[in-house]
């Protein structure tokens, strides 16, 4: 990789979210911050403990203000602002089965949930080019995570390109 890929204008340019394929990095707003389906709440309120949340619950009972949707390439943390302004979730999102479920039960009315299909290449080419300037302008190195990863999880986009930039700097 070259210099040349950090500062080319369509990198210099990118936004986030991108208007089709969605957050790509965070702050990512929770429009619905503590919201639950009522199933969830009903449940909690009898004698369960613990309730699952489906994702049927929510499509039945959706959250008040709009959910947001987030890009299938996207840095592999939660980049939920969990304390807003600044201090997002920080979870790494492993495999998709775990990363449904965590975006059902700890941020339930935030994410609009990823349908099955494949990532598109329009999907990849926007979030590369975002989380690019999102590194370039200390927007990674300066987020504040309650779960606090240090670099995401192994082999990430912005382990990859935080090495490369330290490389070329
Ligand atoms: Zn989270």
């Amino acid at each position: 990789m070259l210099t040349a890929d950090f500062d080319n204008i369509t990198v210099l340019t990118a936004v986030n979210p991108d208007v089709f394929a969605g957050y790509a990095h965070g702050p990512i707003p929770d429009n619905n911050l503590g919201w639950k389906p009522i199933a969830f709440t009903t449940a909690i309120a009898g004698s369960t403990r613990k309730y699952d949340i489906k994702a049927a619950n929510i499509v039945a009972n959706p959250p008040p203000n709009q959910a947001l949707v987030l890009n299938k390439e996207n840095i592999g943390v939660y980049d939920i602002l969990v304390n807003p302004p600044r201090q997002m979730c920080g979870m790494v999102l492993l495999d998709r089965p775990s990363m449904r479920r965590h975006i059902r039960h700890e941020h339930s009315g935030a994410l609009v949930m990823p349908d099955c299909r494949a990532k598109r290449r329009e999907d990849i080419i926007s979030a590369h080019n975002a989380i690019k300037r999102w590194i370039l302008q200390l927007g990674w190195q300066n987020a504040s995570y309650v779960h606090g990863p240090s670099r995401g999880p192994d082999n990430s986009l912005v382990g990859f390109w935080c090495d490369t930039l330290e490389r070329i700097a």
